[in-house]
């Protein structure tokens, strides 16, 4: 009965009234006690719910415990990181020094290359602790409410330290750029008053206050922030979050394979070698998917093939089932070899997978295994790229006399390494700037420079008909691969025509 005590007063109490007013008495006062006493009790609620759901925002996003061993490569981030980090950890030092206090620290990188493990690993070490807000939760249509958040953030900060008698509090601000972004006049007020707000919340920061706070910023668009925001005294510490290289994908996947059963002949050294620029985020999503490939298959350890198939998946997508006819099949395989062939080509030992099996948007794909990280390419190395980027569309022509839309993303890499040519002084028009020469220049260039990549690739591919024609079935009935595979089609296929 208590469980419905407050519906049936609810009801009871408009019946009341009204037979009140049958009888004659006057119910007006009644009815605005009601009215006062129902605002009061609605507004209670609504400030009960809000301080309820920010207690949930800060639950939702105390750290998991993060230490800096838990961040695979990043050496030379980390090691900056610490170093900043002591300036908070040995405060005695710093004001008997006059030392101005470090405010602010802004991680600039990728997505998913660890710039918030970072922060979580700064509030372990430093044992601060760790509030964390995104850019875009500040984004509001009223102006005003952006800012008072920022004000509440401090102030949670500061009062959980309080609470949890820590010394300092670390509050780690993502996507600083969303507020941060320069102020050009522009833009809309509301974004003016959050990151004036957040301007004067790191001008009230003093070494002597307790508990101390840092702000720890991340975004992966520096160039776009506020020049106020990255001023002596504001975000004066900028550290580099970058894609990992080789041995940190090592370690990054090494770090995530705890935990999970590898199998005995697993090699992730090859897997680290294949995933150049792939960032932490993606790493950690390739071992996630080859253990979802171990279970479609019921297999008690994540095996290599399955981390191979992870590779894909993260790179081109999910495995799509698109029907496609046998015409439509013959020209991917056609297009497939014409790539894969240049590849072996110019860079032998380079094609790690000819694939036929549509993924994502593509309907086939060929897996290239770079030898090493590269940084730096010089003119003929691009030039070889882009001949590999043109082979699919070139073989589409010796065979058919015409290219296919299958081509459209292979024509977008192609323009893009010619780009780099063109600004790294590698082209006929020597060292430019872009505003210093016409379009049509650029123009003629570019279709000068594409013209020749494309009739170097036509004649290596000419000299390779053979291969084409008697690899097509193959590759069409086995519908994958391997890099040895091909390599060994292709020493056989070619034995009488030397390349
Ligand atoms: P964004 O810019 O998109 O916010 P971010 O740089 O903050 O990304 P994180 O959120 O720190 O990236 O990383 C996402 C996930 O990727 C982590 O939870 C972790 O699983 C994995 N990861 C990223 N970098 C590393 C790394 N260096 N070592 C181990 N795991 C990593």
């Amino acid at each position: 009965m208590s469980k419905y005590g407050k519906e049936i007063l609810l009801g009871a109490a408009p019946v009341v009234v009204v037979f009140l007013y049958f009888l004659g008495v006057n119910i007006i006062p009644v009815v605005f006690m009601a009215a006062i006493l129902g605002a009061f009790f609605f507004m209670n609620r609504a400030r009960n719910g809000m301080s309820a759901s920010s207690d949930r925002r800060a639950k939702a996003k105390a750290p998991s415990f993060m230490t800096f061993e838990d961040i695979g490569g990043q050496d030379r981030a980390k090691r900056e990181l610490k170093e900043a980090l002591d300036f908070l950890i040995r405060y005695e030092d710093i004001k008997r020094l006059g030392i101005r206090p470090l405010k602010g620290i802004l991680l600039t990188g990728p997505p998913g290359t660890g710039k918030t493990l970072m922060a979580k690993a700064a509030a372990h070490y430093t044992n601060s602790v760790f509030m964390a807000a995104s850019g875009s939760e500040f984004v509001e249509m009223y102006v005003g409410v952006g800012a008072s958040r920022i004000r509440d953030l401090f102030k949670e900060a500061k009062a959980r330290a309080v609470k949890e008698k820590k010394d300092s509090a670390i509050i780690f601000i993502d996507e600083i750029d969303v507020i941060g972004g320069k102020r050009d006049g522009g833009q809309h007020r509301e974004y003016d008053q959050t990151l004036n707000q957040l301007l004067t919340e790191m001008d009230g920061i003093h070494t002597s206050e307790s508990p101390r706070v840092l702000i720890m910023a991340a975004t992966n668009r520096k160039e776009m922030l506020d020049s106020a925001l990255l001023r002596p005294g504001r975000f004066d510490r900028h550290i580099d979050v970058d894609l990992p290289d080789k041995k940190a994908r090592l370690h990054i996947l090494n770090i995530h394979a705890k935990g999970r059963p590898l199998s005995e002949e697993i090699d992730l050294d090859a897997i680290a070698k294949e995933t150049f620029q792939f960032s932490g985020a993606q790493l950690e999503s390739v071992m996630n998917e080859a253990a979802i490939y171990a279970m479609r298959e019921e297999a008690s350890v994540i095996g290599q093939l399955h981390l191979s198939l992870a590779v894909d998946k993260v790179m081109l997508g999910e495995k799509t089932d698109r029907e496609s006819t046998k015409e439509e099949r013959e020209r991917v395989a056609l297009h497939e070899l014409g790539h894969a062939i240049v590849a072996e080509r110019v860079r032998p030992g380079s094609v790690s997978q000819v694939s036929l099996s549509p993924r994502g948007k593509a309907l086939g794909f060929v897996r290239h295994n770079p030898q090493a990280d590269q940084y730096l390419y010089t003119k003929q190395q691009i030039e070889e790229q882009i001949m590999i980027a043109l082979g699919g569309s070139v073989a589409e022509e010796m065979f058919y006399g015409g290219r296919s839309t299958g081509s459209r993303n292979d024509f977008e890499q192609a323009l893009q390494m010619v780009r780099t040519m063109m600004d790294s002084g590698l082209t006929r028009l020597g060292i430019i700037d872009r505003n210093m020469v016409t379009k049509q220049e650029l123009m003629k260039e570019n279709t000068a420079i594409l013209e020749e990549v494309t009739n170097a690739t036509r004649s290596l591919l000419e000299r390779h008909r053979r291969v084409f024609e008697q690899s097509l079935d193959i590759l069409i009935a086995e519908e994958v691969l391997s890099g040895e595979q091909f390599r060994e089609l292709l020493v056989r296929l070619e034995q009488p025509q030397i390349a």
